[in-house]
């Protein structure tokens, strides 16, 4: 066994999973210490959020239902003052990663302790990274006062979510997961971590594709999530993840779709340089190939596969690639320019991927 040089710091976090674990809110604040929590939604699940708020108690201040991507700082100053003005000593954050996202910029200011309880599987709640924006500019960050204290992981929540959302969230998360496969600063951990979430999505979505209300494939996939959430906050990412943040950042393409249409082309690019640490990719996918095998394994599960359907104009692909190659950053293969026009070009076509 040649076991490289590493180094290893496992999260703080208290995590709660369990089907129906949503009833352990109260109990979950309570240890934190706090006395008074806002919860957060999207305007979306602002009904749902309102249902837990009222379960809370007096223990909850209300809602604010304004979450929305890419966690602008105006909403996050809105959601300041009604924290100021309620008392509140906490957050709840009950949703996907824009409503995670907003917690967290909350606590960045705040440092006030956080709960949350993710309906997607983004994985935000399980990493120490907030995006935000202003005036049109998104700042990423990295700082463990924005990691949430609790997460609850109940996988009666994510039981409606719709099947689009599932598979694009899914594949999303095995993004994370994927490139930690190959991170720089990987550990035995990450790898453990990465390759269990991989398997999980792998094993749990095609059930969900013929059964979305599958409790034991919701369970699957939302433990696939903790894990792939967990590697995405411990290691580096690359490639793929500096793709999927131009395309979001200056073209507006939404996320979880986003990371499903690179995924397999930024994996087929990089395992040329990285075909061992993705052999167990590809091995789960029975392809010789991890981003091959990605492609077929979106494409079955009926995933949308090219840019040019979710927004991007051909016109876009010199700029994307003009920025997403401008400042140089750690890939396990050498980028340029060319090779990364190609490879969006494959993309924005939908075609298979090339190496
Ligand atoms: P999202 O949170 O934007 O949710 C998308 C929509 O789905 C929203 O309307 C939401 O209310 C709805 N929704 C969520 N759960 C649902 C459910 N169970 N049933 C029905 N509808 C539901 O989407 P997302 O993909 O979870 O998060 C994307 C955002 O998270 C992006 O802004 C991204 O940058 C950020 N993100 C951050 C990190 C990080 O580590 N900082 C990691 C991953 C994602």
């Amino acid at each position: 066994m040649d076991i490289r040089d590493f180094s290893y710091q496992g999260s703080s976090a208290q995590i709660v999973f369990g089907r129906g674990a949503l009833s352990r809110a109260a109990e979950v604040i309570a240890a934190l210490g706090c006395q008074r929590v806002l919860v957060l939604s999207t305007p979306q699940q602002a009904e749902d959020a309102e249902r837990l708020s009222s379960a809370l108690g007096p223990l909850s201040v209300g809602v604010f239902a304004k979450a929305v991507m890419h966690t602008p700082v105006g909403t996050t100053e809105e959601a300041l003052r009604v924290m100021r003005s309620s008392g509140a000593d906490c957050t709840l954050a009950f949703g996907g990663g824009s409503t995670v996202g907003l917690g967290k910029a909350i606590a960045y200011r705040l440092d006030t302790p956080q709960i949350a309880i993710p309906t997607t599987y983004a994985g935000s709640e399980a990493t120490p990274i907030l995006g935000q924006t202003q005036g049109g500019e998104k700042t990423t960050l990295r700082d463990n006062a924005v990691l949430p204290e609790a997460v609850i992981y109940d996988p009666e929540l994510s039981q409606d979510l719709p099947y689009a959302m599932t598979l694009t969230s899914g594949l999303n998360a095995m993004a994370h997961a994927a490139e930690a496969l190959y991170a720089k600063d990987r550990n035995p951990m990450s790898t453990l971590m990465a390759v269990e979430g991989l398997r999980a999505f792998v094993t749990a979505l095609p059930v969900l594709k013929q059964t979305p209300r599958d409790m034991a494939a919701r369970a699957g996939a939302l433990y696939g999530a903790w894990l792939c959430g967990t590697v995405l906050g411990q290691v580096g990412m690359s490639l793929h993840h500096k793709l999927c943040h131009v395309l979001g950042g200056s073209f507006d393409l939404p996320h979880a779709q986003t990371h499903a249409i690179v995924l397999p082309h930024a994996i087929r690019f990089n395992e040329v340089a990285a075909g061992a640490e993705l052999a167990p990719l590809a091995a789960m996918l029975g392809r010789a190939s991890a981003g091959e095998g990605l492609y077929d394994f979106a494409k079955d599960l009926g995933s949308p596969l090219a840019l040019r359907d979710i927004g991007l104009a051909e016109t876009d692909l010199d700029r994307a690639a003009e920025i997403a190659t401008r400042n140089a950053y750690w890939n396990p293969r050498q980028i340029d320019r060319d090779r990364i026009r190609a490879l969006l070009d494959a993309a924005w076509r939908g075609e298979r991927p090339r190496g």
